[in-house]
């Protein structure tokens, strides 16, 4: 599935540079109907989506991967999101099998002992599953920012996701602050996860997430036994 021939890539890119990401999402909205989907980990990025498209969108289609090592405080923002917002999350697992043999062979920390390993996990627990949730589907939105890590400097608004099949994948807070992420939430007042206020401002499972120290790099919590340019989980990673 690619993207609409109404419009090339090129042209997209240069329009959202400069537009507002509730215009991208009305854009996305409007273009494509239901063959769209958020992508939430709830993370602060996320919520503020997550808020901004359901008023759009009351009816849009949001996606969770979950790992199964989330964070109970995961869970609990995800309730709230439910109770206040009636939405219906569609939530993916880990096939079954492939984690079973996984566990059989390396046990459940093999993650720690190399990056093959850790890619390994991430493979099963969310890039399988990432597949599932994108099939058919001609377009998804995600929080990414450029400053958030340094794999995500060079970050469009609009990208071709040839991981996906060539499907369109929007990235309508690229150019934003973590200052003005944090300006939405208090502004409308939407339900985040308790372990920003605990020193995460990154969060993924539970065995590869920790508190950062003041003045550290936001991504310094993520795999912090790992180099900077191999943080990435695989579910962002750019096929050429
Ligand atoms: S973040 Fe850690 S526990 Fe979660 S899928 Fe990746 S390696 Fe596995």
């Amino acid at each position: 599935m690619a993207i609409s021939p109404s419009f090339s890539i090129d042209e997209l890119q240069k329009q959202f540079e400069t537009a507002s990401y509730d215009t991208i999402l009305k854009w996305v909205a409007a273009e494509y109907g239901s063959a769209f989907s958020l992508a939430c980990s709830f993370g602060a990025e996320d919520v503020v989506l997550l808020d901004a498209l359901l008023k759009i969108d009351p009816n849009a289609r949001v996606f969770v991967l979950d790992t199964g090592r989330l964070h109970q405080e995961t869970y609990e923002v995800m309730e709230r999101f439910r109770g206040r917002y009636g939405v219906a999350f569609e939530v993916y697992s880990p096939d079954t099998v492939s984690l079973q043999n996984l566990l059989r062979a390396k046990g459940p920390s093999s993650f720690y002992e190399s990056i093959d390993n850790r890619k390994e996990c991430c493979g099963i627990r969310k890039v399988e599953p990432l597949k599932r949730a994108l099939a058919g589907q001609k377009a998804w939105i995600t929080g990414l920012r450029r400053e958030q890590a340094v794999t995500r400097l060079a970050l469009p608004k609009a990208e071709i996701d040839l991981s996906h099949g060539g499907i369109l994948k929007l990235n309508p807070l690229a150019d934003w602050t973590e200052a003005r992420v944090w300006q939405y939430i208090r502004t409308n007042d939407v339900p985040y996860n308790a372990l920003h206020d605990k020193g995460f401002p990154s969060i993924g499972c539970v065995p590869c997430t920790r508190a950062v120290l003041p003045g550290e790099d936001l991504r310094a919590g993520r795999w912090w036994w790992e180099a900077p340019e191999h943080k990435e989980c695989g579910l962002h990673t750019k096929r050429k």
